[in-house]
């Protein structure tokens, strides 16, 4: 059977990949209710993302680490899962975060993309064909305690930075991922991005058939360390998260629920991560 096994080898995400997801971002949200940044909260949900991405057969690791926030010193924890083609190979990086903020529960900021990236390890796992080594990375602590600074915020991505930059990994892209489960999807690329990656971004929405707007608003999420540092990097972000069209009243909120997050969003931003895998594993 040549076409189905052909069927097999095609790396894909379908709506049987969406449910699973939107499955596992309530599975996630009941199990690990609360993931508040550096806390036990988030040290428990690294257990449960490192159980998931493991059964898929990646080599899944937890990093523990300790960093100085406005709060004191805090214990973090990232998650990361590696898919091996060559030792020379490039890499390319998938991320999304999985804390919350306090009386926050995350739904569709850290969840949704959390359960996003253990239904890519599922796809990846089924394919089995890349020719570029990929790491998907789960990050504690993107959420600032106070107000983002070089101090508050974004400690998995910086922690991830300096352990890739340590083993010498040569970085083809950096893709994070946060905010697309939300019902009312509107994906788009913030303005501090590497140029080359938007382009790729833009050509793989119209393969998925989603749609993707580039905006004037530079955003600091988990992308912004990786820049910082010299890698081609993009984030790819739903900021519109509201009753209202624009609005951003269940943002930070006890209002993240799982009612506001969908199958369907889910779909679309899993082809869309799919389709920018195919372009960057040419
Ligand atoms: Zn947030």
């Amino acid at each position: 059977m040549p076409f189905a096994l052909l069927l097999a080898a095609a790396l894909s995400f379908g709506p049987e990949d969406a449910r699973a997801a939107y499955r596992a971002a309530g599975g996630f949200m009941e199990k690990c209710p609360v993931r508040d940044a550096g806390t036990p909260g988030t040290l428990a949900a690294s257990y449960w993302i490192l159980d998931e991405a493991s059964r898929t057969g990646a080599d899944a690791r937890r990093d523990v680490f300790r960093a100085d926030t406005p709060k004191g010193m805090r214990t973090f924890v990232n998650v990361c899962a590696e898919y091996r083609f060559d030792s020379d190979a490039e890499w390319v990086v998938l991320v999304s975060h999985y804390d919350t903020k306090p009386g926050c529960p995350g739904a569709n900021d850290g969840a949704s993309t959390t359960a996003l990236l253990i239904a890519i390890a599922d796809a990846l796992g089924r394919w089995h064909g890349w020719r570029c080594n990929i790491m998907l990375l789960w990050t504690d602590g993107e959420e600032c305690m106070e107000m983002y600074s070089d101090d508050d915020g974004l400690w998995g991505s910086r922690r991830a930075v300096e352990t890739i930059s340590a083993r010498g990994l040569k970085i083809r892209a950096v893709v994070c991922f946060d905010m697309l489960g939300d019902r009312d999807l509107g994906m788009t690329i913030p303005k501090n991005a590497t140029p080359e990656l938007v382009k790729i971004a833009l050509a793989a929405a119209k393969e998925a058939g989603a749609e993707v707007k580039k905006v004037p608003e530079v955003v600091k999420d988990d992308h912004v360390p990786f820049l910082a540092a010299g890698y081609k990097a993009i984030d790819i972000i739903d900021f519109d998260y509201g009753s209202e069209s624009g609005g951003r009243g269940y943002w930070h909120t006890a209002e993240d629920t799982m009612d506001k997050i969908s199958e369907e969003s889910l779909l679309c931003a899993g082809k869309l991560v799919v389709e920018m895998l195919k372009i960057l594993l040419r």
